[in-house]
């Protein structure tokens, strides 16, 4: 069983992307990457999350600017966002999920300007991944930390059977997409499947984005699945996955740990992210 290690894989990355930062630095007059983290309320998960994000920022050179407001307007948080999308050292723009009562995240979200939009959550991002325009997108950034880990096992995908236990728009939904252009042959399970353990015995690839701590057991996988946790729930301060690990690691040839999987390599891909806006930014 080969333990797939997002920590180890993200610094890798994350040291291959600040030399690229460092070279183009020095061999040009341009100004550092910068990406905005907007956060709104106490969230305290949020918090620590920011403060992750931040100095990742720190570690490849890209600089950042941290708001936090504990209580905001929607139309002050608005205008916040377009100061941002008119700044022009600003590259990239994150608002922290989830934001406080009153204020429509949906909407929120559609304000940022989709060059500047990192997470990729813009309708004009998901648009071109469901039209396989990936040249063209964005895309999130779990979903493109999930792939960058099936690859670290293997890189020809085509015709596994890959299952997706999970459909929310920021992962189950692009992680699904993702898989499919790699050509596998997709199953989504969500809250209402009936019986998710049979589609589990038949995945060669599993993604479980429930949600749901410990859903998902040795005895339900395939025999030699590759296994990617991005189930984080905080119990007793402690992270879970979805993934019983103990139990999954027996049967599985690939698993990722949580935390220490999916979590630093979305970080990678916020980084990487922010350095493709800079790169359109500043017109290469
Ligand atoms: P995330 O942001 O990690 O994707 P969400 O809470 O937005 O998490 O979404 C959870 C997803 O997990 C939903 O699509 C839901 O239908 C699915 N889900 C929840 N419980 C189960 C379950 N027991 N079996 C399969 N899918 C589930």
């Amino acid at each position: 069983m080969m333990l797939i290690n997002g920590k180890q894989i993200a610094a890798t990355f994350k040291q291959t992307l600040k030399n690229k930062i460092d070279t183009h630095i020095n061999q040009t007059t341009h100004r550092r990457p910068c990406l905005a983290v907007i956060r709104v309320g106490q969230d305290a998960a949020s918090s620590v999350y920011v403060a992750h994000k931040i100095r990742a920022c720190q570690e490849v050179g890209i600089e950042s600017i941290s708001i936090h407001e504990e209580s905001l307007s929607q139309s002050q948080l608005l205008a916040c966002i377009e100061r941002f999308n008119q700044d022009k050292k600003i590259d990239a723009i994150l608002v922290q999920l989830p934001l406080i009562k009153g204020i429509d995240e949906t909407h929120v979200l559609k304000s940022i300007d989709p060059r500047k939009d990192v997470d990729g959550f813009h309708a004009i991002h998901v648009g071109h991944l469901w039209q396989g325009q990936l040249k063209h997108t964005l895309l999130p950034c779990t979903p493109q930390g999930v792939m960058h880990l099936i690859r670290h096992v293997r890189q020809d995908l085509s015709g596994l059977h890959a299952l997706v236990v999970g459909r929310s728009q920021i992962v189950g939904r692009p992680c699904a997409q993702l898989l499919l252009l790699a050509d596998c042959t997709v199953t989504i399970a969500h809250r209402y499947t009936q019986d998710l353990p049979k589609l589990l015995k038949q995945a060669d690839i599993v993604v479980a984005a429930a949600g749901q701590p410990g859903l998902i057991r040795g005895e339900h996988l395939k025999t030699g699945a590759i296994v990617i946790d991005v189930g984080t729930t905080r119990i007793h301060g402690q992270l879970k996955g979805d993934v019983d690990f103990e139990s999954a690691a027996l049967v599985a040839s690939a698993i990722t740990p949580v935390p220490g999987g999916v979590g630093p390599m979305t970080i990678a891909m916020l980084l990487e992210n922010t350095w493709q806006c800079y790169l359109k930014h500043i017109g290469i």
